[in-house]
Order: structure tokens, then sequence, then C-alpha cells
């Protein structure tokens, strides 16, 4: 129950200035479950040390932090002793009153259902963090996410569902980071190696004391802009039916896997926003919610909100064929997830 708190209170409610992080530490003492690195009074000083204000940019908010203490260590693996080898009794109905009831209980169809490709769990998130970790030219050249055909596939050292909710520490990730950095570099690692884990703490700063962080209108920080209403073209979108195979492939495997590429996110929001059919990122943000395993309410908000927000100058646009075309040049991606494609020599072509 704890956990589930926590995961509510990182959804809209973290946002208010009345849930502190004293009040956070109470409902979960070990702060393991929490999912960020610095902590929400830290957000706090981050806003005050701006004047008031949240940092808009990622330089701005990278410059607060480098004046900051490193966040705190991870707290220790909890064992038996920890808990006094404390038990719960559990009763003979314990299942039926409190179980997790199953897909077919909840009504969903789960013949034909492809292996999991996420796994559940602490262990899981463990043993995919030491892979992640094991690609020590990733610790050497951290950089932006770079897009092959094969990084298009979700892959076993993906672990932003992990870091969503809670089942792996920012922190243990931050600190085993830096450890291998020093390691192999001999030297003390440069903010920019943090490079991922800091945008999330961005998003989060950003969103706070901003109760309208999802929505254009009322939101301090947005542009207004007049986006079309067409719910036609928004359920062509949501479902894959656009017409454009890269654009198509990506929300096919978004609604079968519940995970797409960084860049492949952005293609299918350029497509659905400035680029193609000029629809309210907030129509985006939504299906992402729902969809996304890693949806993350700051985030996601942040991220869709990009176009009108943070980066107003930001009016590069992905051509829905091109970028598929560099992406993928043999077309197995979209072969993949649009089986109805596979035909041999196709080119794609629009
Ligand atoms: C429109 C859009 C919506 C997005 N929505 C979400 C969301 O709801 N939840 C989410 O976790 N990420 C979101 N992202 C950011 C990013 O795409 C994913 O975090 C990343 O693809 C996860 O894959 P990975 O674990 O292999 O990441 P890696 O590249 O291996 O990065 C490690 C971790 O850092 C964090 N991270 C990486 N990139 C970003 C970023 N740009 N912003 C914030 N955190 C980042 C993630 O927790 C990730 O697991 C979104 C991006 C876009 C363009």
């Amino acid at each position: 129950n704890r956990c589930k708190i926590i995961i509510a209170l990182h959804s809209k409610k973290q946002h208010s200035e009345k849930i502190s992080s004293e009040v956070v530490l109470k409902l979960c003492p070990s702060v393991y479950a929490v999912p960020v690195l610095y902590s929400f009074s830290a957000f706090f000083r981050i806003i005050e040390k701006n004047g008031g204000r949240a940092p808009l940019t990622y330089h701005q908010f990278q410059a607060i932090i480098a004046s900051m203490d490193a966040p705190p260590q991870p707290e220790p693996a909890i064992t038996l002793d920890t808990i006094a080898n404390a038990t719960t009794p559990q009763y003979e109905d314990h299942d039926d009153k409190y179980g997790v009831p199953t897909l077919e209980e909840l009504g969903f169809e789960t013949e034909g259902l492809k292996p999991l490709i996420w796994v559940r769990g602490e262990t899981e998130a463990l043993a995919r963090l030491e892979r992640h970790l094991e690609r020590k030219a990733w610790v050497a050249s951290f950089g932006r996410p770079k897009m092959t055909p094969q990084s298009l596939l979700a892959r076993q050292t993906g672990l932003s569902p992990y870091l969503r909710f809670g089942c792996l520490s920012t922190r243990l990730f931050y600190y085993q980071l830096t450890d291998l950095y020093k390691k192999i570099k001999k030297a003390c690692p440069p903010l920019s190696l943090y490079g991922q884990l800091l945008w999330r703490e961005f998003f989060y700063c950003a969103a706070t004391k901003n109760p309208n962080f999802d929505k254009m209108a009322g939101n301090p920080i947005c542009v207004q802009i007049s986006w079309d209403r067409n719910a036609e073209a928004l359920a062509k979108w949501a479902s894959g039916q656009t017409g454009f195979p890269w654009i198509d492939a990506i929300m096919t495997q978004l609604r079968e896997e519940g995970w797409i590429h960084h860049l492949a996110r952005h293609a299918v929001a350029c497509f659905l926003t400035r680029g193609d059919l000029w629809i309210s990122c907030e129509e985006g943000m939504k299906v992402f919610e729902e969809l996304l395993l890693d949806a993350d309410w700051s985030v996601n908000a942040g991220m869709w909100l990009s176009c009108s927000s943070f980066f107003q100058q930001f009016f590069h646009c992905y051509c829905p064929v091109k970028f598929g075309r560099k992406a993928d040049p043999n077309g197995d991606y979209i072969r993949r997830y649009l089986p109805v494609l596979k035909v041999s020599g196709c080119t794609f072509d629009i």
C-alpha cells in the first residue's frame, strides 16, 4: 500500500506544496520506493535558487544542481533483519479477498498473447541494471540515444518502467554509474554522465507548483496554440492507421508492447502535433498515459508540451517517411509490426 501511495504522490498530487518530503518519508520510511533522485524539498530549493520559478531550460537546471550536494545514497536493501523477522499472518481466503485479479478475471482475452517483454519486480530490474552498466562503451560515451533498427525494439537493458514504479532505485542507479565511471576513467564523473536521470528530475522540478503542467490553457509556461480538433484523425493515429507505415508501426509497437524508443516517441509526437495533424499535444499525452508502461505524469507531460512550452524555438520536424527510411532502411521494423506489409521488395514509399 505504501508503494501505491508513493505512486499516487507521483501523479498530480505530488505537485502540491503541502505534500512535503517529510510526509513521503513517513509513508515510506525507506525511501527505496520513491522514484526520485533528489527529494521534493530539493525541488523547492532549486526553485528558490532560481528566483521562485522552476528552471525552464535543462541548462539552467543543471547549473543549479551543480551547486548542490550530490543526491542521497540509496537505502540499504531490506533484509529479514531490517524487519526483525516479523511475519504477517496469512489467512486461507487471503487470495480471494486480496489477491491480484488475473487478466481473464479482468475480462481480457489472453489467447495468443506474446511472451512477456517486461517482467515485473526488483530482481528483474537489478539484472537489467547490471546489463545496462555492462555496456561500458555507453558509460564512456554517454550521449544522446542513437536509433538503429535494433534499438527500436525493447531491450533487456531498458529501465524506464522499473524506474517509474520504483522497482529500481534511481539513487542506486546513480551511485553504481558513478562507481563504474570512476573505475573506468579514474576520475570524478561530469554531471553530463547522469544526463537521462537528470532529465527526469528536470521535469519533476518543472511540474512542481504548476497544477496545470499537463495542460496548455492556464499553464504559464505554454505558448497558446490554436490546435485543430479532428477526432477521426486522432483515432487513426492512436490505432496505427494513418497510412504512414513508419508511424503506424511505432503506434502498433506501443499498443502491443507498452514501450517505444525515445526517437520513435518524438516521431509520432511530431506527426500528431506540429508536423502533420496539428492536433493538441494533450491528446497525445493521454494516449501515451494509457499505453506506456513507463508513463510518468511529469515526464510525459513535459515531453509532450515540448512543442509549446520548453522548446518554443524547437521547430524541427521529423519527416514521417524519410526519418523511418533512415532508421529502418530495410523496412524490417515496419514488417515486424505491420505484417500486412510483408511483401518482399516493398519499399514503403508513399
Ligand atoms: C513524447 C515523449 C513522451 C515521453 N514519455 C515518457 C514517460 O512517460 N516516462 C518516461 O520515463 N520517459 C518518457 N519519455 C522519455 C524517454 O523516451 C524514455 O525515458 C526512454 O525512451 C526510456 O527508454 P530507456 O529506459 O531505454 O532509456 P535510457 O536512454 O536507457 O535512459 C535511462 C533512463 O533515464 C530516463 N530518461 C531517459 N530519457 C529521458 C528523457 N528525455 N526525459 C526523462 N527521463 C528520461 C528514463 O527513466 C530511462 O529509463 C518520453 C519521451 C517523449 C519524446
